[in-house]
């Protein structure tokens, strides 16, 4: 398998989740024509000179989608980047930070590469120009990246460096998901992660259930995914199955999850950083079987469009908790609402990310640090109240539609926004 994305528009994704909550609040047209329209696109090819001498034009994009706020989103590294999948990835930022109730609207950047087949100096320059040719798009004030797929807090370093070399000064605010030597949020890397945790113990107490001995499921060993099994582990959960882009493994008696995250990162011998391999399994799985099977937690963690129509009929997990932006499809969506599965939606799932580069912006614009347990516990307490929020407006409005309930109270947030801004002039 390669590292593909299926064939799903996840900008029609996007699209259709907003026309149906637009429909439910009654939104005026106007708003949601605004809202269909992301404000601003920028696209660049740009050179980069490659190891053996030849000169390669890659393509980034930068979006923003709505600028009542100052913008923040991501920036992924993925051959299968599209401008729709950009656009779509910023307009979940601007509802997943509405969602939390962050002072941001969206924002997401891409650029087509393969990181998998670039040296680091390869990935360095790509970075570097990238920032170049962003240089009056990013902005401490107006538009702040952090990290995504295939990018990390050395990525960051890299723009942090480069665009305040350029600008002749040091700014801190410019960019998240930094090495904490460089003006990092402790507790940053595994914010993602420890959000997702966060939701999956709410969601496991409504049903009544511990998260100890509940079992776990998770597709992608990345950032998010790895950070979410060993905090779920570390809390007394069974992670029987991981699974990523080479495939998965399986243990009904439970993963040593830490034991797995040195096999992926702390071997130079795995170059693709993938759990295939390790051995302490009882069977190799594929990431469809990873999807069907019998778990209280299924956590899609990877990219988006892998729960479809025609799997999400095979699901049997009680709980789905979207650690990856866009996992499900409005078709999937309904088929898990008929099947009575609680879905958490990537907006609420894993926002913890964005949360903790809030806290990073505001402790690099302050130049003052916070402890580790200072950034978890604000956290904790940011995740948990909207998950609440969440969980009561679906109570009243839509039958445990947690994803229809959560873009209800961001839409009616960012319908706000605009009310009070104004359409320029
Ligand atoms: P990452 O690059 O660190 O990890 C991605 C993981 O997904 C890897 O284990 C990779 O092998 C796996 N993967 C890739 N293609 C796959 C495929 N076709 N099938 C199965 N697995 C596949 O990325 P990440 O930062 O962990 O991001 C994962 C998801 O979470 C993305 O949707 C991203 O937008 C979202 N997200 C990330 C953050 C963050 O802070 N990093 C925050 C919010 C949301």
């Amino acid at each position: 398998m390669t590292e593909q994305t299926t064939n799903i528009d996840p900008w029609q994704m996007a699209i259709k989740q907003l026309d149906k909550v637009g429909e439910i609040l009654k939104i005026d047209e106007n708003i949601l024509k605004l809202l269909k329209h992301p404000i601003r696109i920028v696209e660049s090819n740009f050179p980069v000179v490659m190891d053996d001498g030849r000169v390669e034009i890659f393509t980034g994009f930068r979006v923003h989608h709505t600028e009542n706020l100052p913008n923040k989103g991501g920036i992924r590294f993925s051959p299968n980047v599209t401008k729709e999948e950009v656009m779509a990835l910023a307009f979940w930022m601007t509802f997943k930070c509405a969602v939390v109730g962050l002072p941001y609207s969206g924002a997401k950047g891409g650029v087509i590469c393969n990181p998998r087949e670039m040296s680091q100096k390869e990935i360095e320059k790509v970075t570097r120009r990238y920032t170049y040719q962003m240089i009056n798009v990013f902005n401490p004030k107006g538009d702040i990246p952090a990290p995504d797929i295939n990018t990390n807090a050395q990525t960051m370093a890299w723009i942090y460096d480069s665009y305040s070399m350029y600008k002749g000064h040091s700014e801190l605010g410019v960019v998240t998901g930094k090495p904490v030597e460089l003006g990092g949020s402790l507790g940053r890397a595994s914010a993602t992660g420890r959000g997702v945790f966060f939701v999956t113990r709410q969601a496991l107490q409504k049903l009544g259930l511990p998260v100890e001995g509940a079992t776990v499921a998770i597709q992608g060993f990345g950032n998010v995914g790895s950070w979410f099994a060993r905090i779920v582990a570390e809390h007394g959960a069974k992670v029987v199955a991981i699974s990523d882009w080479k495939g998965g493994i399986y243990n009904e008696a439970g993963l040593d999850v830490e034991d797995l995250y040195k096999y992926v990162y702390e071997n130079p011998e795995n170059t693709d950083k993938t759990v295939v391999g390790y051995s302490k399994i009882t069977k190799k799985i594929t990431n469809q079987e990873l999807f069907a099977l019998e778990v209280d937690v299924l956590a899609p963690c990877a990219i988006e469009g892998v729960i479809t129509k025609d799997n999400a009929g095979d699901i049997k997990a009680k709980i789905l908790v979207e650690g990856a932006n866009g996992p499900t499809t409005p078709g999937a969506d309904e088929i898990l609402q008929k099947k009575e599965i609680l879905v958490f939606p990537d907006v609420l799932a894993n926002a913890g990310g964005v949360t903790v580069s809030y806290f990073e912006w505001v402790q690099g614009n302050d130049a003052l640090f916070w402890k580790e347990e200072e950034v978890n516990s604000k956290l904790e307490e940011i995740i948990v109240r909207a998950f609440d929020s969440v969980y009561d407006y679906a109570d009243s409005c839509c039958n445990k539609d947690f994803r229809t309930a959560a873009y209800a109270i961001a839409l009616e947030r960012i319908v706000k926004q605009y009310e009070l801004r104004g359409i320029y002039p």
